[in-house]
């Protein structure tokens, strides 16, 4: 099982700081930023590569998004990065997808 879904089972602690039946947000173990945290589809998928055209995977990313915008707004942030990295030469490390929210206030 993948670290992610390990985190998402609790077999692996986190600081989680949103979860609902699809998704899973919790502050990166190594922050890039003064705010940086994971947002996580529960359901495991390796890269954006894999996500298939249909509704339940458009659904899910669109809730990704909508999940960084509330915890964002939540923090008061003024401006923030998304950002998805697709593949190990662009840096992606842990293949369960996650989306970055990222911000130094
Ligand atoms: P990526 O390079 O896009 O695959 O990002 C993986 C991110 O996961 C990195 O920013 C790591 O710091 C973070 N990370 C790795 N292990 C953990 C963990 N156990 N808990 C929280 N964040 C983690
Ligand atoms: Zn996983």
């Amino acid at each position: 099982m993948c670290i992610f879904c390990q985190i998402i089972s609790k077999e692996v602690e986190s600081e989680i700081v949103f979860e609902n039946d699809d998704i899973i947000a919790f502050k990166d173990l190594y922050p890039k930023a003064k705010h940086h945290l994971l947002i996580v589809p529960k359901k495991h998928i390796d890269t954006i590569k894999d996500l298939n055209e249909n509704e339940a995977d458009e659904e899910l990313v669109g809730k990704m998004v909508l999940v960084a915008r509330n915890l964002a707004k939540d923090l008061e942030l003024e401006g923030y990065q998304l950002l998805f990295n697709v593949g190990k030469s662009a840096g992606q490390v842990i293949f369960h997808i996650h989306l970055h929210l990222m911000s130094n206030g």
